[in-house]
């Protein structure tokens, strides 16, 4: 390893051919050490008054100890998450494929009525009438929801669709144990999102597989003889994680109700039908629908995601608290459980509050920017691009169910055809070389080395001709053994990580270097 000239480790193997400079950057591409490797605890970027003593007013709890933040300027705090931030890769920079994940474009209006004060500077504990316009908001948005999924109640609480399918789910189960039948087994495909299993596990169900057919949709027959009296109900994703519609949608709701088990949708794949179908004329119990994918609010890395839930007739009783209501002219927060009306039966709450106010405010500005014919052609823009996508590169990449008639908003592809020694994440890698984050791999684990490319609508034919023409060319590499292919990539600001490691052996706190080395 080498070290720059401030005794900074750099790129420990630079790409050959490329010659060493003295600072470890690379033009315009920066190395950036950790802040507290620039700053030191006992530097300041402002110059400081003496403070004269006061008498402390915290009776005794005050710090009596420095809490070790380093200190920088302005310029050199500006710089270094500048540089770091350059290092990243964003919707903002270039078209992100990662299926299943829907990054769109997040259009700016959206963020300009976010941060309108009487949105960003609220409180929950608010005396209501003093957030009439939020409590608006959320309500009216709740109604777009329910008209576009045909579904007759909504909450608007859970904070991510994960969190979405959770409450789902434990509204499945109250609406069980109050007829007195408590069951066991919560169905899910085998192309399931992982957190349909893990949701399920997690409130208590014994989790069964229903095998794909192969043209990876739900095996009916296989699902209709599972069901029973120990079945709660399906988790199933419509479209589904091949990015395929599951047609039968309607006759598997319909079994799952003769076998008195309850359906819930995992909705996050709503982008790909929203105004073309309604779940709720599908038979469908409870869906999360996640604002941070359809509604194009930002998300990944974390970030704050929203994702309500919409319910049918048979689960609304036992949705989760809080509710808005419009009485007259008025906006009320339903926080209680009232006996004589719809909400008798609710199990609870998701969350302390009401839910992401920033998320429902960014989601709302869209709907009503694009109109209800709009977003109808938000989906279909969305599934034709994922075909133009599928069609321009189905004769040198394997699409195992490209047979099975167009796709919906993802293309899935596998490995197959691959050069002996060559995988999906060689692929990802060189890919990175071209400039493109990777699309999803090895999800769903249906296909083998699976590739889940994205594009959205949001995507221009040139941005796609330009992506497609990246892929076509790793691909080939792929399929002729490459073999400078195992070193992608080479052009990032690092090189392949050990991802086992990085997974088993996570270094998450930062030490002196002396310090880490003794820890060895
Ligand atoms: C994204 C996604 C989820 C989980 O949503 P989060 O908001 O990330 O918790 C669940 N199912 C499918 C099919 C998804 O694409």
């Amino acid at each position: 390893m080498s070290m720059n000239n401030q005794g900074r480790p750099t790129q420990p193997d630079m790409a050959e051919g490329t010659v060493k400079t003295f600072t470890g950057n690379r033009a315009l591409m920066l190395e950036e050490p950790l802040i507290f490797e620039i700053g030191a605890a006992e530097e300041t970027g402002v110059d400081f008054e003496d403070v004269p003593e006061t008498e402390s007013r915290l009776g005794g709890l005050e710090r009596n100890q420095p809490i070790g933040l380093v200190g920088l300027s302005e310029p050199e705090t500006v710089r270094h998450y500048t540089r770091l931030s350059r290092m990243n890769y964003a919707i903002d920079l270039g078209l992100f494929p990662l299926g299943s994940c829907t990054m769109k474009h997040n259009p700016r209006l959206n963020e300009r009525v976010a941060r309108m004060k009487g949105f960003a500077d609220i409180h929950p504990l608010q005396p209501v009438d003093s957030v009439q316009g939020a409590l608006e908001v959320i309500h009216d948005l709740g109604e777009w929801l329910c008209k576009l999924t045909g579904m007759p109640a909504v909450a608007m609480s859970p904070k991510a669709g994960a969190h979405g399918e959770l409450c789902g789910i434990l509204a499945i189960r109250s609406a069980l144990e109050a007829r007195g039948d408590a069951r066991e087994v919560i169905l899910v495909p085998e192309s399931a999102h992982g957190t349909n299993p893990a949701t399920a596990a997690f409130a208590g169900y014994r989790v069964e597989d229903i095998p794909a057919t192969p043209e990876g949709r739900v095996d009916l027959a296989a699902l209709e003889e599972r069901l029973g009296s120990d079945v709660a109900g399906v988790m199933i994703t419509n479209p589904n994680t091949c990015g395929l519609f599951e047609p039968d949608m309607k006759r598997i709701s319909d079994a799952v109700h003769a076998a008195g088990g309850l359906v819930y949708c995992d909705g996050a794949n709503f982008n790909a039908i929203v105004g073309r179908v309604r779940p709720g004329d599908l038979g469908i119990d409870a869906m999360h629908i996640n604002l941070h994918k359809t509604f194009s609010t930002p998300h990944g890395g974390g970030g704050p995601g929203s994702g309500p839930v919409v319910f049918s007739e048979a689960l609304a009783p036992y949705a989760p608290l809080p509710f808005v209501e419009k009485q007259g002219d008025h906006y009320v927060l339903i926080e209680e459980e009232t006996a004589e009306d719809h909400h008798a039966s609710s199990f609870g709450r998701m969350v302390a509050f009401h839910g992401q106010m920033g998320m429902f405010t960014r989601a709302l500005a869209y709907m009503m920017s694009h109109g209800a014919d709009g977003l109808k052609q938000v989906a279909e823009d969305a599934v034709l691009n994922a075909n133009y996508l599928l069609r321009s590169l189905e004769d040198v990449l394997d699409a195992p169910f490209g047979a099975s008639g167009p796709c919906m908003h993802e293309a899935l592809f596998s490995d197959k055809g691959f050069a002996e020694g060559f995988t999906t994440l060689d692929l990802a890698k060189a890919l990175i070389d071209e400039g493109y984050h990777p699309m999803t791999m090895y999800f769903p684990l249906v296909v083998h080395g699976a590739m889940l490319v994205e594009p959205t609508e949001t995507e221009s034919k040139d941005a796609l001709d330009q992506f497609i023409g990246a892929l076509r060319s790793v691909v080939e590499r792929a399929k002729a053994g490459d073999e400078t292919m195992h070193g992608a990539p080479v052009h990032a600001p690092r090189r392949r990580l050990d991802e086992t490691a990085a997974a088993r052996k996570p270094i998450l706190v930062w030490q002196e270097p002396e310090q880490a080395e003794a820890a060895e």
